[in-house]
């Protein structure tokens, strides 16, 4: 049987070491002859789990002691309305930078819940002969004025990822869905970082919120009380039932990074992945890439081919070959090879084969 490798956009694969070690446990966890889903999650076991996977994460992420963990549900589409909800009290104002997709998307909720007038919008991404590149501004202005400014440092839809810092008079919070843990960051920079699950970290329906202390003393909208921050914060996540299964493979997933030696390691390798496959597409003239060099994705590896007619011939090949979810997002068409951290190395050099192959197989 040819080995598959999945290049979904999310939920995305998970390391094949971590899926072997929830089937051998999943019906006897921790000698408990029942599974972790079927565990109280006030139970000892879980408790130590769930602070095992806090302190793994905070090690990986250095993360300081004056920011909060939270693991919320919901997924990353939770915490557009979140962060308004948390922090919008008041008539406070918001700063929205938008460079693609889910940063537009993060938007469009904001402004549903505190109307068009208490956000402003400012896009970061041009068009330069056809090439995505982002510039950063340079802002400036009063304390006041806002209480955030929000942004999305990589674009899953896109392929567009920022790397260089952002620099603000207001507390800066990130939607990291597709990027988080795939290489280092200083978290000081940020005064919220949230995540869905299901890229870098788990399965789906988890979402993870590092709040700085400071951030959850800001006047919040009346909203319930398991999407409520503070709430999280005062209860360990556990306000109400979390989703225990997600935040077990979470576990299990840092447990692995942590082996692998941590963020650091993985950071490498994934710059040799993404090197690898934007090296190929850079060869071909079969396929293209519109995205300026300095803001490559990493984990999101976008591409066209050179005559659109050959795109499910591509498709279906590329499975019969072993290598699944290559199609782009319905909205920007082509392809997309998401190469998140349990993507291995192997995986990406079996794309590169069949793509050289398949580009010489149809190149005139
Ligand atoms: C996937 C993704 C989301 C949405 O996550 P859901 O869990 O589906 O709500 C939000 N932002 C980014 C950058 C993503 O990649």
């Amino acid at each position: 049987m040819t080995t598959t490798y999945n290049f979904c956009a999310g939920p995305a694969m998970l390391p094949a070491d971590v899926m072997l070690k929830a089937q051998k446990e999943l019906i006897n966890w921790n000698g408990l002859g029942t599974s972790v889903m079927e565990v109280s999650h006030r139970s000892k076991e879980f408790i130590a789990l769930a602070e095992q996977a806090e302190a793994d994460l905070r090690q990986l992420m250095h993360i300081p002691d004056n920011y909060k963990v939270l693991f919320m549900h919901g997924g990353g589409r939770a915490q557009f309305s979140n962060i308004v909800n948390n922090f919008l009290g008041d008539n406070g104002r918001a700063l929205y930078l938008t460079s693609g997709q889910w940063s537009r998307a993060a938007v469009k909720e904001a402004k549903l819940l505190v109307g068009e007038e208490a956000i402003d919008e400012l896009t970061i991404v041009n068009q330069d002969d056809g090439v995505k590149v982002v510039t950063l501004p340079k802002l400036i202005g009063d304390k006041n004025d806002y209480r955030f400014v929000h942004y999305c440092p990589n674009e899953t839809v896109d392929g567009i990822e920022i790397f260089e810092n952002l620099t603000s008079p207001w507390p800066v919070i990130a939607d990291m869905s597709s990027t988080i843990m795939s290489r280092e960051i200083d978290v000081s920079q940020f005064a919220v970082i949230y995540a869905g699950a299901q890229k870098n970290i788990g399965p789906s329906g988890l979402s993870l919120v590092i709040v700085h202390e400071d951030m959850l003393s800001l006047p919040s909208l009346a909203q319930s009380s398991v999407m409520d921050y503070r709430v999280a914060a005062a209860n360990g996540s556990m306000f109400n039932t979390p989703p225990t299964f997600a935040w077990y493979l979470a576990a299990e997933v840092f447990k692995w990074l942590t082996a692998l030696g941590g963020v650091k390691a993985i950071a490498q390798i994934n710059c040799q992945k993404a090197q690898l496959l934007y090296q190929c597409i850079d060869e071909n003239d079969f396929y293209v890439n519109t995205v300026a060099v300095s803001n490559r994705s990493k984990m999101n590896v976008t591409f066209q081919l050179n005559d659109d007619a050959l795109n499910s011939k591509f498709l279906a090949q590329a499975q019969a070959n072993g290598l699944v979810a290559l199609k782009g997002h319905r909205v920007v068409g082509g392809m997309r090879a998401s190469i998140y951290n349990a993507m291995p190395l192997s995986g990406v050099e079996a794309l590169v084969t069949f793509m050289n192959a398949f580009a010489k197989q149809h190149s005139a």
